[in-house]
């Protein structure tokens, strides 16, 4: 998995269903046409630049790409390989 995450408002959705349709593989829909997110919005690096295409094409801006922080053992290796 990647350290970007896709990340929905639902209040902000009018369900216009474009991201399901630009991301099939990570986004299902519900009975009322709302997105659903596969593994919570967990994205394989391969599907990010897709990913950030559904995000950029939301009209109400309710998608949105968010990218975690790098995870403290990697910051704690960097900063000794530094010194
Ligand atoms: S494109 Fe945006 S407004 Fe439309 S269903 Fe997806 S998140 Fe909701």
């Amino acid at each position: 998995m990647s350290r970007d995450r896709l990340q929905l408002d639902p209040i902000a959705c009018d369900a216009h269903r474009l991201c399901a349709e630009l991301l099939p593989e990570r986004i299902g829909l519900d009975d009322w046409g709302y997105p659903l997110l596969a593994d919570g919005g967990e994205l394989p690096a391969e599907l990010v630049a897709h990913a950030r295409r559904a995000a950029a094409a939301c009209p109400t801006l309710a998608l949105r790409l968010r990218r975690r922080p790098a995870a403290r053992e990697d910051r704690r290796s960097t900063t000794a390989q530094q010194q």
